[in-house]
């Protein structure tokens, strides 16, 4: 009985890492109790996608070391704990795009596309998404406010500038 018990719960684990890599899933951060975190990639990514990917699953594998894989799992299950959980991903993300160059009004939007995009998510308005990303990382969120109040400013600088009536 202890054998089969041991055993299932092992193949439960190892499942994960031995079936086929899903397709639309770009990386993926399993918790295990004692072991830790262990990932796999998409081996179909770019180089810059996988380094992204890497910045999100690495946030997850910190999670779990803090966390241990019961808490762990716990938040999972718990959509606020979860999107506490995923947001803290996506700002890592974030910050990294944005200290590579990207511009934080781009990176910021972006993660607020991905996060809406997750089907855990898919319940929870905008503004419960953005709030909760906006607490993960307030730097980018500031930054990116403030880049896009810059950009309309332009914008509607150039605009007065195009309506004044030619000479
Ligand atoms: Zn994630």
């Amino acid at each position: 009985m202890g054998v089969v018990l041991t055993s299932s719960v092992l193949v439960t684990f190892a499942l994960p890492l031995l079936l086929p890599f899903p397709q639309r899933e770009e990386g993926l951060t399993l918790c295990y109790p004692v072991v830790g975190p262990v990932q796999r990639f998409n081996a179909d990514l770019s180089v810059s996608a996988l380094a992204r990917t890497r910045a999100h699953e690495a946030t997850h594998a910190t999670q779990c070391r803090r966390d241990g894989a019961i808490w762990h799992f716990v938040r999972d299950v718990i959509p606020g704990q979860r999107l506490a959980a995923e947001a803290e991903a996506y700002c890592a993300e974030a910050n990294f795009g944005v200290a590579k160059g990207g511009r934080a009004r781009f990176e910021y939007a972006r993660i607020q596309d991905e996060l809406r995009e997750m089907a855990w998510f898919r319940r929870l308005s905008s503004d419960v998404l953005n709030d909760s990303l906006a607490s993960q990382c307030p730097m980018i969120a500031v930054a990116a406010a403030r880049e896009e109040a810059d950009w309309q400013a332009r914008r509607n600088g150039d605009s007065v500038l195009a309506a004044k009536p030619r000479r």
